[in-house]
Formats: structure tokens, C-alpha cells, sequence
């Protein structure tokens, strides 16, 4: 198949108003982008700039007041209710009542689906959770939980992953490990990816381009290609290529906020 000159994510002017009136607050306005299939990029802006709203938009969650999106080329609901879909967040949610295993095979239960012989425990090992298939989430750590979420995400074998924040909540020195366990799936279950986060560096690490956006309502700045190539290790962050393209990121912020502020 050739992925190259196929659209993974769509966004066409895409506006998106909450309430109305007095009370009506613009989270986005006019933002478009297009990704390729199979690519991983990174949405990164400030708080409340409208990157969970892009998010949600995504996957087939809220609809956009103007403007058109589409993945591969399908309506996100048309995709979501396919099961092409993967999905995590910042707070996992897990049942606290269910083991790992239970958790992570929770979407197939729901779309009515055996899940094949070994998958679940591939995951386990994919993510790294051997030995904890039967714990309960209040005996995992934080990013043992969040390991969770990713397989769990995983478990429809998605075409298409959403990631908003996942390790939003981890210590920096967790974060970065799941950083380069998240590179090292993503290379072994290669799918277009979307990872929300306020974090430069995690962005710039993971992505095949990182979208900038601005403070709300959230616009495009720029789309910064990354060029640094895979595997990226924990070396490579200490390069001056990688402090360039930190530096550029973080000089796009930083303009437009003190813009936004005069
Ligand atoms: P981010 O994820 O970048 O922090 P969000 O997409 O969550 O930002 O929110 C963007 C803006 O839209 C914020 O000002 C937020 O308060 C507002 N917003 C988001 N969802 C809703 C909603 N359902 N109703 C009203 N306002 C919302
Ligand atoms: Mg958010």
C-alpha cells in the first residue's frame, strides 16, 4: 500500500463555538491541517487553546461548528463506530474493580468481539506489564496505569490512535520513559497518530511534525517538520539539531502569548 500521499488527518477550517450569545466562547477558529497516513504528530499549544476539542472532533466525539474533518478519508464517526479507532487519555479511567487483563480487553467486550487467541497477552508484553496481568489499577503506579490505557487503546488493533495528554500526570522521569516505550509500539504497531500535549519536548521527540497552535481561540501557528530520524534516543534530545527545534517551538509560544496579552 502506498501511504505516502494519503491523508491521514483532514482538518479543513475548522471553527468550533461552545454556547451561545454572551456566554458563547470561540475555542477554535478557521484551523486546517492535513497529516499523511501513518504518520505521528503532535498538537501542541497552551492550555485551552482547543486541542481536546480537535481531539474530540477526531474521534467522531463533537462535531465542528464550520469547517470539514475527515480520517482517512472517512467521517471521524463513521471510523469511531468501526472500531478503527484507538483511543487514551490524561485520566485513564480504568475500572477499578477489573484486573489488567479485564481492562485492557474492555473495548472488544463492547463491540461484541472474542478478542483472538494471545492478543491480550501480547499486549500485556507490548506494553511491558508482565507479571501484573491480575493486578487491580490501585495496585499499579501511575504509568503503569497509563500502560494500561495504551493497551487498551491498542486492543482494536486501530489504524488510527488518539492520545490526549496520556502522561500528563506522570513525574518527568516516567514521562520520558514512556516516551520511548510509546516510539518503540508505535514502531512495532505502526498506526496515524495523534498525541495532544503541552510538553515540547515529548513533542518534538515522538513526532513526525508538531502542529503549534495559539492561545484560544487556538489557530494554527506553524507546522514544524521534525527531520530526526528513527529510532530517536535519549542522546538525540541532547543534540543541537533537537535544542533547535525546541528553541524554534518554544520562540512560536512564547511571541504569540505575549502577543495575546498586550
Ligand atoms: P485544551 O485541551 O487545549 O486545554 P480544550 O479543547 O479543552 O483546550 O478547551 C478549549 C476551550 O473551549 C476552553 O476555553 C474550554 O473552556 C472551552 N470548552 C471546551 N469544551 C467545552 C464545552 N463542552 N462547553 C463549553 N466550553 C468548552
Ligand atoms: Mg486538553
Amino acid at each position: 500500500m502506498n501511504t505516502l500521499n494519503t491523508d491521514g488527518f483532514r482538518i479543513r477550517g475548522l471553527t468550533k463555538t461552545f454556547g451561545r450569545g454572551d456566554a458563547a466562547v470561540t475555542a477554535l477558529r478557521d484551523v486546517s491541517v492535513t497529516t499523511a497516513r501513518g504518520s505521528f504528530v503532535a498538537l501542541l499549544g497552551p492550555s485551552g487553546c482547543g486541542k481536546s476539542t480537535i481531539f474530540r472532533i477526531l474521534a467522531g466525539l463533537d462535531d465542528p461548528t464550520e469547517g470539514a474533518v475527515a480520517v482517512h478519508d472517512r467521517d471521524p464517526e463513521t471510523i469511531r463506530r468501526s472500531n478503527e479507532l484507538g483511543i487514551a487519555f490524561q485520566n485513564s479511567a480504568l475500572l477499578p474493580w477489573r484486573h489488567v487483563r479485564g481492562n485492557i480487553a474492555l473495548p472488544l467486550e463492547i463491540a461484541g468481539i472474542k478478542p483472538a487467541p494471545g492478543l491480550i497477552e501480547g499486549l500485556i508484553d507490548l506494553v511491558g506489564l508482565q507479571g501484573f496481568e491480575d493486578a487491580k489499577p490501585a495496585q499499579l503506579s501511575g504509568g503503569m496505569r497509563q500502560r494500561v490505557s495504551i493497551a487498551r487503546a491498542l486492543v482494536v488493533e486501530p489504524e488510527i490512535l488518539l492520545l490526549d495528554e496520556p502522561f500528563g500526570a506522570l513525574d518527568d522521569m516516567t514521562r520520558q520513559r514512556m516516551n520511548l516505550e510509546l516510539q518503540r509500539i508505535w514502531t512495532e504497531r505502526p498506526a496515524t497518530t495523534l498525541l495532544v500535549t503541552h510538553g515540547i519536548d515529548e513533542a518534538m521527540f515522538l513526532a513526525d511534525q508538531v502542529v503549534v497552535m495559539s492561545a484560544r481561540p487556538g489557530r494554527v501557528i506553524e507546522v514544524i517538520d521534525v527531520p530526526l530520524p528513527r529510532p530517536r534516543t535519549p542522546e538525540m534530545m541532547r543534540s543541537a539539531e533537537f535544542h533547535a527545534l525546541v528553541d524554534h517551538a518554544s520562540e512560536l509560544l512564547f511571541t504569540q502569548q505575549q502577543a495575546a496579552m498586550v
